[in-house]
């Protein structure tokens, strides 16, 4: 395709797109979800390596639960430093949803790019976006699942990843997430360590094989789900050292306050949490905080935000 045909096909596939968005916040009143996206792409279908040139960082997060909060609480934190952030906010997710937030927040350049993916999605999306960090939550089972999707989720990231120079930061607590290190790139593991919500009943976990060799997992305490400390005797696979790690977890009143130990320096942080006041809708949560200390530059590292009911102590 010449320059000047695609040149404008790009320019055609844009009106196109913000044109749909118009229509559907005028007569629908809703925002603009994947459609502009789907319709920009089905004339230009390199969209997404346009985005790819004007983001001069590029974050995407995946997994199956926190990706939502995790790219919001990102984008928030970021924000205050970089004003110019392209990020899927509103939760489309799908290569039509990045599209349609590209053409909603249309720039010729951006400090960041912070997107949430779903997992089906990843490697369409990192065919065209090179990402500078990965983050991947865990890899959960739920009723509508079926069974295989997982594991082709997994192999599909996985294998999507492979030739990209890039930084993982990886949950350290959950084995299909932490044996992303196979790969060999640049790893930075957080997690959440033993604490007096942990549960040590094995029956919570309907997965606990090893993913180095397929032998019965060893789980020392649970924290949610498959997440938790474990080992495998037959051939050593464990949790990783976690660089940011969450400690020290309690609940006073209505608070819940708990130690960041993020690379040897302690933060206190705490949150109102309203509703249930479990650990199981607690943990989650937590990991999240311990996300923010992934490596962006050292100024994003201070802190000083509330952000939803939390607050730094
Ligand atoms: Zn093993």
């Amino acid at each position: 395709m010449g320059i000047k045909i695609k040149k404008l096909k790009f320019k055609l596939s844009i009106f196109a797109g913000r044109s749909i968005s118009f229509i559907l916040k005028i007569f629908l009143k809703s925002s603009a979800g994947a459609l502009p996206g789907k319709v920009a792409m089905s004339i230009y279908p390199d969209i997404l390596k346009e985005v790819d040139q004007r983001c001069n960082k590029t974050v995407l997060i995946t997994g199956t639960n926190g990706k939502t909060t995790t790219n919001n609480l990102l984008v928030h934190i970021v924000k205050g430093k970089y004003p110019l952030i392209l990020s899927n906010l509103r939760g489309a997710n799908m290569p039509q949803g990045l599209v349609s937030a590209f053409i909603n927040d249309l720039e010729d350049g951006y400090d960041w790019g912070i997107f949430e993916v779903d997992e089906g999605s990843f490697k369409r999306v990192v065919r065209d976006l090179k990402p500078d960090y990965v983050v991947i939550t865990n890899f959960f089972r739920d009723q509508l699942d079926r069974y295989g999707e997982i594991e082709k989720a997994f192999q599909d990231i996985y294998e999507s990843l492979d030739p990209l120079d890039t930084t993982l930061i990886l949950n350290a607590d959950d084995p299909l997430v932490s044996n992303f290190k196979k790969l060999g790139k640049k790893n930075i593991f957080y997690g959440v360590l033993e604490n007096q919500f942990c549960d040590s009943n094995q029956n919570v976990v309907e997965t606990n094989f090893c993913p180095g060799c397929n032998e019965h997992l060893d789980y020392s305490y649970f924290n949610y789900g498959q997440l938790g400390g474990y080992s495998c005797a037959h051939c050593g696979f464990e949790n990783p050292e976690r660089k940011y790690e969450i400690t020290d977890i309690q609940y006073q009143g209505e608070n819940y306050r708990f130690v960041l130990n993020a690379d040897q320096n302690l933060k206190d942080f705490e949150f109102k949490y309203g509703g249930i006041y479990t650990a199981v809708h607690l943990l989650p949560r937590l990991w999240k905080w311990a996300l923010i200390w992934i490596r962006l530059p050292n100024e994003l590292r201070v802190l000083n935000i509330s952000w939803e009911g939390w607050k730094i102590l």
